[in-house]
């Protein structure tokens, strides 16, 4: 009882902070859930546990701003266990989950069951994401106010767009004077009624209804100017098309708080993929052309793009089997997120893997202010060991997450997670 130590030390790795700009080889020491040196070579020094870090990388631990963890509610496609296990499976120690459960995340009773029920079964840091309106139905605005007393980082009607502008204006005004942010799924309901996949060339090759583009895209003008308006510190989830990321380079040139995120499936494929009436290539936004790619890529390497997040939607096998037009949008993310990453970005040589890691690190924490995403003695010691060249084959059978929905199983990957550590503990490691 009492005077109980734990150590945990961290060989010889490349340690990446972007926070601080450090990039160098050393070791890294955590002692009771702290990090208690940083960098340098350890003595001789024994630690209960040591892990060779060698080739490796060693950064703060990834957050995941943008995840659907089912529970409460729809526990057969997810739970805050399963999905919290998929996160560190994925080198994510923190995960923010959307409010689109049964009932929605709109009170501070929901917001206090999902802390409480993380904090019993999660493998991670789950922050939960408030609505904006009641029942994420974008009429009447949630308790803003009391959700974020209970814990929420952000609020957002996820799944659905605040289609009313005037609504939309209030909650911005709600959202700022408790200065949290306001995150959109920004799609014009009306321009992608009855859309299963991006229309273009291959939707119509393919005989299947198309989302244009322009329905992401008015709703992203129209929230710059209303965030303007408003002063709200406004973020646009998993932003997918060209003139968006136009958009946002044209809101942060005005010098306003607007962000965004996309997700590693938006740069890494196109909607080229839909050829194979693959209900697993369906999702909101959908796959986009070649060219909204490119410019999502582009704008991940200018710093229009603050982070990469994986809009991890799991949805269970018998959802899935239905045909195309019946099946629910969304694909699970969490688990890939490292490996696509690494193979668009990186290894195609668009961005430096410091880069990489800010985008999973500081890039959230600064939109979200976590208190997260950095190495530094006396520090949480919250840390994603991951290496670039390990090959491997994802294979959905073998994920950590209740559902299958993936179109990345049998996907061969260069590089991936290697350890997850949380509050200094390894909560994952790879076999
Ligand atoms: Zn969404
Ligand atoms: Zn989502």
């Amino acid at each position: 009882m009492g005077g109980l130590v734990s150590t945990l030390l961290i060989r010889n790795g490349r340690i990446i902070d972007p926070a601080s700009g450090m990039d160098s080889v050393g070791d890294l020491l955590v002692v009771n859930g702290r990090i208690a040196r940083l960098g340098g070579i350890a003595g001789v020094e024994v630690a209960e546990e040591t892990i060779d870090a060698t080739g490796k990388i060693v950064a703060p631990g990834f957050i995941d701003m943008h995840v659907h963890l089912r529970e409460p509610g729809l526990e057969h496609a997810e739970t805050i266990e399963s999905g919290s296990r998929a996160a560190v499976a994925g080198g994510f120690s923190s995960i923010c989950c959307m409010p689109n459960t049964t009932p929605v995340n709109d009170s501070p009773m929901v917001t206090r069951y999902i802390i409480e029920r993380a904090r019993q079964a999660a493998a991670c840091n789950v922050f939960p994401i408030g609505a904006i309106t009641k029942g994420s139905e974008g009429e009447e605005i949630a308790p803003i106010g009391s959700m974020k007393a209970a814990g929420v980082v952000a609020v957002s009607d996820d799944g659905r767009p605040v289609m009313n502008a005037r609504v939309a204006r209030r909650a911005m005004e709600f959202a700022r004077s408790f200065d949290l942010p306001l995150i959109q799924h920004c799609e014009d309901l009306n321009l992608s009624a009855g859309g299963d996949m991006h229309e273009g060339p291959t939707s119509t090759r393919l005989g299947l209804r198309g989302i244009p583009s322009a329905s992401e895209d008015v709703m992203v003008a129209r929230d710059i100017l209303l965030a303007e308006l408003t002063g709200v510190r406004y973020h646009v989830a998993h932003l997918s098309t060209k003139n968006a990321v136009a958009m946002v380079a044209f809101a942060k040139s005005r010098g306003l708080p607007v962000t965004a995120e996309a997700t590693p499936h938006h740069f890494a494929i196109t909607d080229a993929e839909l050829e194979r009436y693959d209900s697993n290539y369906k999702m909101k936004p959908p796959l986009r052309s070649p060219g909204d790619v490119e410019a999502v890529i582009e704008g991940i390497v200018s710093g229009v793009i603050d982070a990469i997040a994986t809009d991890h939607a799991p949805h269970t096998g018998s959802q899935k089997m239905q045909e195309f037009e019946r099946c629910p949008f969304g694909i699970t993310g969490l688990e890939t997120a490292i490996g696509l990453s690494l193979e668009a970005l990186v290894h195609s040589g668009k961005i430096p893997v410091q880069r990489m890691v800010a985008l999973f690190t500081t890039g959230p924490d600064g939109i979200l202010r976590l208190g997260r995403g950095r190495l530094a003695e006396g520090g949480d010691a919250d840390i994603t060991i991951f290496d670039l060249d390990h090959e491997w084959i994802f294979r959905t059978e073998n994920s950590c997450s209740r559902s299958k929905n993936s179109p990345f199983d049998g996907h061969r990957f260069r590089g991936g997670p290697y350890v997850t550590i949380v509050a200094g503990r390894v909560v994952w490691r790879r076999e």
